[in-house]
C-alpha cells in the first residue's frame, strides 16, 4: 500500500480533521476509533507518514509500541475489560482500510462480541466520556 498523504490519519495529524484524542508524546497520537469494535477501541499511530509495518523506522514503531503499552494500561485500569485485543493490518488482503500504519487497542468482555471492523459510527458524546476515563487513568 503507497502512502497517501491525503489518508484520513495523515489529515488528523496536520489538523485538518478532527479526533478524540487520548494522549500524544512527540513522535505517536493516540485517538479513539469513531467506529469501535468494543467501547472503549483506542487507536495508537506513528507520526512518521508510513502505509505499514514494512516501510515504518524501527524508532519510530519503537515509540509508538511504548505509547500501545502506557495507553492499553490505561485503558485496562479505567474500563476493567477481561482482556485486550492489539492488532495491526497490513495491507487490504489483512484487512487494513486506513493507508497510515496504526495499532488497535480493543477492550474485551467476556461474551460480547466485536461489533463488525469499520463500520458503524459512534455517537461523539459517548466515545468523549470513554476517552475522559481513560485520560484520566494516564494521570
Ligand atoms: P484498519 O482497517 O486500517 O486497520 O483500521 C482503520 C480504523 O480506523 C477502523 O477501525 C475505523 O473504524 C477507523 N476510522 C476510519 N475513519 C476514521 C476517522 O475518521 N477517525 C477515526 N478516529 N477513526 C477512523
Amino acid at each position: 500500500m503507497a502512502y497517501d498523504p491525503a489518508n484520513i490519519f495523515a489529515r488528523i495529524l496536520r489538523g485538518e480533521a478532527p479526533c478524540i484524542k487520548v494522549c500524544e508524546t512527540e513522535q505517536s497520537l493516540a485517538f479513539m476509533d469513531v467506529m469501535p469494535q468494543t467501547d472503549g477501541h483506542v487507536l495508537v499511530m506513528p507520526k512518521e507518514p508510513a502505509a505499514s509495518i514494512y516501510d515504518v523506522s524501527h524508532a519510530a514503531l519503537a515509540a509508538c509500541m511504548q505509547t500501545v503499552k502506557t495507553v492499553a494500561a490505561a485503558v485496562q485500569a479505567a474500563l476493567q475489560p477481561d482482556g485486550l485485543l492489539i492488532a495491526q493490518l497490513n495491507g487490504e488482503a489483512a484487512g487494513q482500510t486506513v493507508g497510515h500504519l496504526h495499532v488497535h487497542l480493543i477492550p474485551r468482555w467476556s461474551g460480547v462480541a466485536l461489533r463488525p471492523h469499520a463500520s458503524a459510527p459512534a455517537d461523539p458524546a459517548q466515545l468523549e466520556a470513554l476517552a475522559q476515563r481513560i485520560r484520566e487513568a494516564l494521570r
